[in-house]
């Protein structure tokens, strides 16, 4: 990098996580140095969707009003360092599966917890109801919209490549960790190989997605229906997710595939094209809240995992935090802090 050619900072894993954190540290004007080994790269698969809410609940999501416009201000400031549209602007539309999921939600509309995110969409809005079924009406849930992760991870290459960043494609060695560098661990599911920090209670979540095209559907937002249908460019659309908790690679299965077929099926009535089929393993953990720290005895080793499914939202505050953490010593969330297991 420009500047300090002393690389002090080494980042293992260029996903959601390293990426983040290096914004963090360049804003910083710290230089720093990136390993990583493109095996199970969930970001690449995530569909980049920012939701404040929990719709099985219709709850906020965990710390979603200190998250979401942190992510925003983040994001933002990134399209605007370069010059590259990684938001694509989208509202999420929830599809009500009954009458008492409508009532439910027009009175959180009116609660002031809520009202910054539910609200009632216009009809213009909404999708034909030729191709989509919604008897018991719609809500539309206000958020800044999607990240194109693979652009962000990307043109965010690119640029510190500019900048001289040096970017080793390979698997990090945990034997050449020395006392002349501080090691950010930013691994996904990569950790369960870090003898550092493969205790960490994870849930390891295989999730799997289908890029489709459809000419019928024309709704260039987000339907949610116990899954996503989310409109990507063109008349491309990414339909997900599942869960899975017994499979531990990001392989596709037929079973995966089946299962997101149906349940599209169940709301919607259009003729579409499957173009891609997609897995990944989300790093999810076992009270799932992230996981963030240094270790305890190898003083510079740090954590930054366990963004679980809402990584898009989560990393840019806690990236942050991490930061401040490392560098200022100001405390970590008790609820984020790996010593939360070391009690
Ligand atoms: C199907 C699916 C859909 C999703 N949709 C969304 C969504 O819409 N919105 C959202 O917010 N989140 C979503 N997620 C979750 C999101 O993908 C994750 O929160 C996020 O990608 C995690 O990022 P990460 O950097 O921790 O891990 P990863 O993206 O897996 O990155 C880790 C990187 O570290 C590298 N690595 C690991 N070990 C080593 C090593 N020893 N040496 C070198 N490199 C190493 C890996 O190769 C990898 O590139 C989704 C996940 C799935 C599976």
């Amino acid at each position: 990098m420009e500047g300090n050619r002393e690389n002090k900072n080494v980042i293992i894993g260029w996903g959601l996580a390293g990426a983040v954190l290096s914004w963090q540290l360049y804003f910083e004007n710290r230089t720093f140095s990136v390993f990583d080994s493109l095996s199970n790269h969930t970001t690449r698969v995530a569909a980049g969707m920012v939701n404040p809410i929990v719709f099985k609940r219709l709850t906020k999501s965990w710390n979603a009003d200190l998250l979401l416009p942190a992510a925003q201000k983040f994001y933002t400031r990134i399209e605007q360092e370069l010059s590259v549209k990684l938001i694509s602007h989208k509202s999420i539309y929830r599809v009500f599966a009954s009458i008492e999921e409508e009532n439910n939600w027009n009175s959180k509309e009116g609660d002031d917890r809520f009202s910054a995110y539910l609200t009632t969409p216009n009809k213009e809005e909404l999708p034909d109801e030729k191709f989509v079924n919604y008897p018991f009406g719609i809500g539309k849930v206000n958020t800044f919209g999607n990240l194109d992760t693979n652009k962000f991870l990307d043109a965010s290459k690119a640029f510190f490549l500019e900048k001289g960043l040096e970017f080793y494609d390979e698997v990090f060695d945990y034997n050449t960790i020395n006392d002349s560098a501080r090691f950010f661990f930013c691994e996904g599911m990569g950790v369960k190989q870090n003898p550092l920090f493969s205790d960490l209670p994870f849930k390891p979540t295989h999730g799997e997605t289908l890029m489709i095209e459809t000419s019928d559907l024309k709704f260039l937002h987000t339907l949610n229906r116990n899954m996503f249908l989310t409109h990507v460019e063109g008349n491309k659309y990414n339909v997900g997710a599942t869960y899975n908790w017994e499979l531990d690679k990001p392989i596709t299965t037929e079973e995966g595939k089946q299962n997101l077929v149906e349940r599209l099926a169940a709301f919607t009535n259009f003729d579409y094209k499957i173009v891609a089929h997609l897995a990944g393993i989300r790093p999810n953990v076992k009270d799932r809240r992230p996981l963030l720290g240094i270790h305890s005895t190898q003083k510079n080793a740090i954590v930054f995992n366990g963004l679980g499914a809402k990584g898009v939202m989560i990393a840019p505050y806690y990236a942050n935090q991490l930061l401040n953490h490392v560098f200022n010593d100001d405390a970590l969330d008790p609820e984020v802090n790996i010593e939360r297991f070391h009690n």
